[in-house]
């Protein structure tokens, strides 16, 4: 998973790129990235927190009125720093990009992008297949001045060609900024804009949580399948081009998007109140009646808070935790996460002792942090423990972005709510019920994939194959 932006300004907008990507850091820690345009490109990437990058120094050297960032979690490929994004291409058009999201016929687009054009692949992140998709069409156009429909035209033909998941922003040298989704809108992507004395600004990025730490008033999402495009003189253009049952991904509701952005016209907090409050009716069904609701933290609380207000039992702050401590899923072994997850989670005994304790996180996927986190609760002297999820169990690899590509490493695929209540070591198991989601979130507009198996772009055996192959290769790497 990843965060993007871009802005197209009058005068500098690296230190809003830089304050942008701030605000998306939640999307990925692995490595940040800045390219603007003034004539040439300037480029700027590093491995790691957008604050460890970008220093004043740096944005002095990268000052210019147009320009992208993005935010990586490698969920493809590796976590070098020649995997990460912006990038870029002078020759035949100054071309620079930036997306979020996963290519599922990376082979085949390769394969055609060598033999038809005789590109050169450098990298495996899919970014560049996405770039080089789009180059060869606009190519085909005037190349000394594209119409607004040339870049439209290009864009139809990338999206009918490159399958997956896409939220892409792309600098046109000397012509502007063009956002486009893939047909299913499976990724975020919004827009807003800022009105000052030279004329109005436009600014795009994942979440509106992040135009509104900058000023930017939010003006809409893209729709599936759309493209809009900013010129250098701030005329704003958009059009549904390829289209498809939209099929935007729920995990964004569950875990990933920020609490207080808005997501189709729902507050993200809000949402989990309500997957938490879902949850109230399989307590009833198992008879269970817990003392205490704590959430993981971050993202359970406003699930959690949801569950408790409905059991009318109270919600307390059960574990605290270490902000410092980075994130214990990526690291590549077990015994590492373990350690983290000790280290970042620390029980508050107080609130546990003696008590019947309900504990809920946004989703279990291997199983790592809440086999430990009920340890750590038995051990702080909890009577019981019920480990609860607001999201279904996870049963299929994610191809689309999320890190959760590997079905083998997926408890729930591998596992029935015994064995893995028995693996956990809690008194119960309670996931939110797949239907039960679904009534929040209808098949005919959202993806559940990593719950269903209902892939919405369809999927062949060998992708999927491959898909995880690379991920595991990619790990092994790291
Ligand atoms: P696990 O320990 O493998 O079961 O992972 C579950 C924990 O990781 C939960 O606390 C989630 O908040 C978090 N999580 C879930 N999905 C992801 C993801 N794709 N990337 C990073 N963390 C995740």
């Amino acid at each position: 998973m990843c965060g993007i932006i871009g802005i197209n300004g009058f005068t500098d907008v690296s230190r809003e790129l830089v304050l942008g990507l701030n605000s998306l850091q939640h999307r990925g820690q692995d490595a940040a990235g800045i390219v603007t345009f003034n004539n040439h490109f300037r480029i700027k990437k590093g491995i790691g927190l957008v604050n460890n990058v970008f220093d004043e120094k740096i944005l002095r050297a990268i000052e210019a009125p147009l320009g992208l960032g993005h935010v990586r979690y490698a969920t493809q490929g590796t976590n070098a720093l020649s995997e990460a994004q912006p990038i870029y291409m002078n020759y035949p058009s100054g071309l620079a990009m930036v997306h979020n999201g996963n290519v599922i016929n990376s082979a085949d687009l390769t394969k055609r992008l060598r033999e038809d054009q005789n590109r050169v692949i450098e990298t495996t992140n899919d970014l560049e297949l996405i770039l080089y998709t789009l180059a060869s069409h606009l190519e085909t156009k005037n190349l000394r001045n594209f119409t607004v429909d040339d870049i439209f035209a290009s864009v139809e033909a990338t999206q009918e060609k490159v399958q997956g998941a896409y939220s892409a922003l792309t600098l046109i040298a000397n012509r502007g900024l063009l956002a486009f989704t893939d047909p299913r809108g499976i990724r975020p992507l919004v827009y807003g804009k800022k009105i000052t004395g030279r004329g109005t600004i436009y600014a795009f990025a994942s979440e509106t949580s992040c135009l509104e730490c900058l000023g930017y008033e939010t003006v809409r999402e893209l729709e599936a399948g759309e493209a809009v495009f900013v010129d250098t003189e701030g005329k704003i253009y958009s059009k549904i081009l390829c289209r498809k049952n939209p099929a935007f991904c729920v995990f964004e509701y569950i875990y990933f998007a920020s609490e207080d952005s808005v997501i189709k016209n729902r507050l993200v907090a809000g949402e989990r109140v309500k997957m938490g409050k879902l949850l109230a009716r399989h307590f009833d069904r198992k008879k269970l009646t817990p003392d205490v609701v704590i959430d993981v933290p971050a993202s359970g609380y406003f699930s959690a808070s949801g569950l408790a207000e409905e059991l009318k039992v109270p919600y307390r702050r059960g574990l605290s935790k270490n902000k410092y401590i980075g994130r214990s899923f990526l690291l590549p072994t077990q015994s590492q996460r373990d350690l983290a997850v000790r280290q970042k989670l620390r029980p508050i005994k107080s609130i546990l002792t003696g008590k019947k304790v309900a504990v809920l996180d946004d989703s279990i996927v291997r199983g790592t942090t809440s086999k430990r986190l009920v340890e750590i609760l038995r051990e702080s002297g909890a009577k019981e423990v019920y480990f609860v999820s607001s999201a279904p169990p996870i049963k299929f690899p994610c191809v689309y972005g999320i890190d959760m590509s590997i079905k083998t490493e997926l408890i729930a695929a591998n596992n029935d709510e015994e064995n893995i209540t028995r693996f956990l070591g809690a008194d119960a198991v309670i996931y939110q019920s797949l239907e039960d989601l679904i009534t929040l979130y209808p098949r005919n507009e959202f993806c559940h994939a990593c719950f269903s198996g209902e892939y919405p772009t369809g999927i062949c055996p060998d992708s999927l194959m491959e898909i995880q192959n690379e991920r595991i290769e990619a790990k092994r790497k790291q």
